[in-house]
């Protein structure tokens, strides 16, 4: 069959899927919502990555790159906009026409088989209809997808239910709400006020050392940063046991920021409604506590996989977390407590649907742990087994590094000892979580 492999997202991972393509032969297609490569990264350009730069460029891609005399930047840890411009954007240019931007996926399917039809289904190519800017839809046949789109595009709520928090939405739409890691400029327009943030994770570690800046400048500034947990337990990550030593410093950091008393810490509280009253929002808890009025509330309790265009493909999908089930088993904060992460590929990767693929953040489901490398690993394999080459998709190219810090939000409710206080062996790093 002459069809290409459809790629859903130019993301770091999206477009290292494209370079493995082309690397092997196929012709891929990458559709990407955004005007532009990266489009979701470059939302949150002003943070520092805690990954040096060789961490952060997928091997196929850089071969690609070199071909026109590109090198790996040099110069440790770049901002996302600083990996989008050295690497991400001169990606996306040597892949020039396969890229088709403001493209959004809206649905996945096999040609002319809904989701319950079996006869003669894995015969029929994929169909995946596209929505334009302008609202045009049109469909491209695929002999594989891979779906690369993300999780930053589904930020989860305040609500400790998972549900939004009531009113929330409505706090959101007055602009008291966001949840987004505030950039410098966001930051000090803060000073002076009362700022909430809810959370655990090196999201929220990242707006807390923000915001720690503005109190230091502006002391009338107040902070209070709201974990659901009863303890402080892992928050401030591994520190000097992470293998990744700025993503140890970043906790480091919000804890000195807490220990200096620039940041105010709430523990045990489950927000349940945001109200906005006299022009800032008022955060209450399930037990009825509610913090003074706040002039924005900052959400980072994680980000979701959007499933809303999969309906008609056939995923193996674990429960909890949303990812393909194979991964979750070994991401899972509820199993690995105390417990290695393992790398993943095509194996743990593949669906009911053969051809269809998870990949990057959004293979992680809801699990705030991932890292790139790991994604360039996956697509690796699974590019070699959409060519044959089983040996390579078998084949583990990585070894992960430990965070130095044990359990997730999945136990935030064990006592301490259980939940965090242990360290035995390799571990996972909550991106963002609500603690
Ligand atoms: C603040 C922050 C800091 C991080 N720091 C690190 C770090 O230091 N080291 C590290 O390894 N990782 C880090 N990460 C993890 C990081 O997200 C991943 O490494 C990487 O960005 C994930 O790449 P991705 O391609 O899977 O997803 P994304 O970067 O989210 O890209 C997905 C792309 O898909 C597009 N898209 C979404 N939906 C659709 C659709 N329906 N149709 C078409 N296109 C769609 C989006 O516009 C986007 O361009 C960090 C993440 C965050 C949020």
């Amino acid at each position: 069959m002459d069809l290409p492999v459809v790629v859903i997202g130019a993301g770091p991972q999206g477009l290292a899927t494209a370079a493995h393509l082309l690397e092997r032969g196929i012709e891929p297609v990458v559709v990407e919502a955004g005007p532009v490569a990266a489009a979701s990264v470059a939302q949150w350009r002003h943070v520092r990555l805690f990954s040096p730069w060789p961490e952060l460029v997928d091997a196929a891609a850089s071969r690609l790159l070199a071909a026109d005399g590109w090198k790996v930047p040099s110069g440790g840890y770049p901002t996302g906009g600083e990996w989008i411009g050295g690497y991400l954007a001169p990606l996306a240019a040597a892949l020039g026409g396969r890229v088709r931007y403001g493209a959004r996926v809206v649905g996945v399917a096999r040609k002319g088989r809904d989701l319950s039809v079996d006869a003669g289904r894995a015969e029929q190519p994929f169909v995946v209809q596209l929505r334009d800017a302008d609202g045009t839809e049109v469909r491209v046949e695929a002999r594989a997808v891979i779906d690369a789109s993300g999780t930053w595009t589904h930020p989860a709520p305040a609500g400790a239910n998972g549900l939004p928090a009531l009113g929330e939405q409505a706090a959101a739409a007055a602009g008291l709400v966001t949840h987004r890691i505030p950039d410098p400029a966001d930051a000090a327009a803060l000073a002076g006020k009362h700022v909430v943030v809810v959370g655990s994770g090196h999201s929220a570690a990242t707006a807390i050392i923000e915001l720690a800046a503005v109190v230091r400048e502006h002391p009338a500034t107040r902070v209070s940063w709201v974990l659901r947990r009863g303890t402080v337990g892992n928050t401030f990550g591994g520190g000097a046991a992470d293998e990744l030593a700025e993503r140890g410093v970043l906790g480091q950091r919000a804890k000195q920021a807490v220990d200096a008393g620039l940041v105010t810490f709430v523990t045990g509280f489950r927000t349940e409604v945001i109200t906005v009253a006299g022009g800032r929002a008022v955060v209450a808890a399930e037990d009825g506590r509610v913090l003074d009025p706040a002039n924005r509330v900052v959400v980072l309790t994680g980000y979701r996989p959007d499933l809303s265009f999969l309906t008609e493909v056939r995923l193996e999908l674990d429960y909890r977390l949303q990812a393909p089930v194979r991964v979750a088993s070994e991401v899972d904060p509820n199993i690995h407590s105390c417990g290695s992460v393992r790398a993943t590929g095509a194996a743990e990767l593949s669906h009911p649907e053969l051809g269809f693929f998870i990949v990057g953040a959004k293979s992680y489901g809801r699990a705030p742990t991932f890292l790139a490398m790991t994604g360039y690993e996956q697509v690796r394999s699974v590019v070699a087994s959409l060519a044959g080459d089983l040996e390579a998709a078998a084949r583990v190219d990585l070894v992960l590094p430990d965070t130095g810090v044990c359990g997730g939000s999945g136990v935030f409710d064990a006592p301490e000892e259980e939940a965090g206080g242990c360290c035995g062996g390799p571990q996972l790093v909550q991106l963002g979580s609500r603690g």
